[in-house]
């Protein structure tokens, strides 16, 4: 009896203790390591596949079976030359944290049933709230990322905007509600449109506005799209295009959208930490004007996934889209306590004010800002680096940290395209950094965003050659074609 009793305490030990050391292992060698995933589908079928396990094993041994399995096909998002898509690096603090939070096993839908993961929320969203220059009256959601925290705002949205005109589509469900008209700029990011379909709002109901070459909302046009539109509107704007980095003009469309009684949402997910840096802060101008934003901390905040925020000025839309009321379920009884539950969707949930309060407290007002800045910098730096390369265009003015490159000149010709996209699968071949192909505005072209905490300048400095050395390759394969071509 007494071994059976004393065994878990050995395993936690053992799994922790073999999950601790992976952890570190992986954490030294985060720079060296391929930035892409060595094993392809099949191998991690391999790895990973089998019957389902008819008799356990002990607990070092299913981590370290997990470890052998993954590592393989691990990317490296939490290295320091993944410029790959607009994601966050998983900073160590952010991990410890999460570790405590998994180790704590809090359920934070309320108060009563988790006080301090409550209450850890409730001020890492004030600070936010402060730290991004938002309305001191904002409620705030903590969510599972941006997509989840444009749905709570839009939420939010919709039962306000719906009860204007006297309907509570809360109480009564959208089918016969007065409609609602929904404009939103052509180079919004897909997952707000998949929020705006889980609300009830098709694709093809929406209006959609003009954008300009980096991909911003034209006022002009929604000015116009506006002029024909008497009921109630809603309209959703972006902080930081996921190609260009650039930003809507929300100041101006927020007085448009407010001299007609409407709301303004604004998808930030990495856009508005630019508010958190007095450097870039002008970027977001206006933005404090809108009625809700949304934001992700496992972007540039680079806290493990999954972590978002929503934030309402209206609290009270907010938490009547949000909230789960049920009897057995504690109210909060103390002056001023907050439960997590009427904010975001979810009942049971993971305790996120834990991670997001650490890395405020570790990073510091000042501490995301100069990282934000360095970011935005070192984007600049790559972006003259490359541009200064006969043949390389860099296609967007570099305001913040994403960088839009072609291979081949800017103009829009297949040979172009063809030649990016042999320049990009060179450099992931290569392995000095990972980026990734896109489509934009008609052309392809490579995607570069500089968004990882642990970047420095001679990260970038080393990707700006890998990716040069790529490009003269491939022009120097294509020179030789034409040569044989014109000899034959
Ligand atoms: C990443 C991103 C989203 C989606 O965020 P998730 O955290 O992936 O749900 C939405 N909008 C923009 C502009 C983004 O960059």
């Amino acid at each position: 009896m007494a071994e059976i009793i004393r065994m878990p305490d050995d395993d936690a030990r053992t799994a922790l203790d073999a999950a601790h050391r992976h952890a570190l292992a992986f954490h030294r060698t985060r720079a060296t390591r391929p930035p892409a995933a060595t094993a392809g589908f099949a191998a991690l079928l391999d790895a990973f596949g089998g019957p389902a396990p008819e008799t356990g094993v002990p607990a070092s041994e299913a981590i370290e079976q997990l470890a052998a399995a993954a590592e393989p096909g691990l990317m490296g998002t939490a290295g320091p030359r993944f410029f790959g898509w607009v994601v966050g690096g998983s900073h160590p603090v952010g991990v410890a944290a999460d570790w405590l939070t998994s180790v704590w096993g809090q359920n934070a839908g309320c108060y009563e049933g988790a006080p301090a993961a409550a209450v850890a929320e409730q001020v890492a969203g004030q600070w936010l709230i402060d730290l991004l220059g938002l309305p001191p009256e904002c409620s705030v959601g903590i969510t599972t990322g941006a997509t989840m925290s444009n749905f709570v705002c839009l939420a939010a949205a919709r039962g306000a905007l719906l009860r204007r005109v006297g309907w509570d589509v809360e109480a009564d469900g959208l089918f016969g509600a007065p409609r609602i008209a929904v404009f939103i700029g052509e180079d919004a990011h897909a997952s707000v449109f998949a929020a705006l379909r889980y609300l009830g709002f098709g694709e093809r109901s929406l209006v959609r506005i003009a954008t300009d070459d980096a991909g911003r909302m034209r006022a002009d046009a929604l000015r116009a799209a506006l002029a024909h539109c008497h009921g109630p509107h809603l309209v959703i704007a972006q902080a930081g295009h996921i190609m260009t980095g650039a930003f809507d003009p929300i100041g101006e469309i927020a007085a448009l959208v407010h001299e007609r009684g409407g709301w303004l949402h604004v998808d930030g997910a990495f856009g508005l930490w630019a508010r958190a840096c007095p450097a870039r802060a002008a970027l977001a101008q206006g933005i404090e004007h809108a009625d809700s934003w949304a934001t992700d901390a496992h972007k540039w905040l680079q806290a493990p996934y999954e972590c978002g925020c929503a934030f309402v000025r209206d609290a009270d839309a907010h938490r009547r889209a949000m909230t789960i009321g049920a009897g057995y379920l504690p109210p909060a009884e103390d002056e001023g306590v907050r439960d997590p539950v009427h904010y975001a969707p979810e009942l049971s949930r993971r305790a996120r004010g834990f991670v997001l309060w650490t890395l405020l407290r570790f990073f510091g007002r000042r501490g995301i800002a100069e990282m934000v800045e360095r970011h935005c910098v070192l984007a600049q730096r790559l972006a003259c680096r490359l541009a200064g390369e006969p043949g390389v265009a860099v296609l967007n003015e570099v305001e913040l940290n994403q960088v839009v490159v072609r291979f081949g000149g800017d103009e829009f010709c297949p040979l172009g395209n063809v030649l990016t996209d042999a320049t990009i699968e060179r450099i992931q071949q290569a392995g000095g950094c990972f980026v990734v192909g896109a489509q934009w505005r008609g052309r392809r072209v490579m995607r570069v965003s500089v968004i990882a905490w642990a970047t420095t300048e001679d990260d970038i400095d080393r990707a700006a050659e890998s990716m040069i050395e790529a490009w003269r390759a491939v022009e120097k394969v294509q020179f030789e074609g034409e040569r044989v071509a014109a000899q034959a």
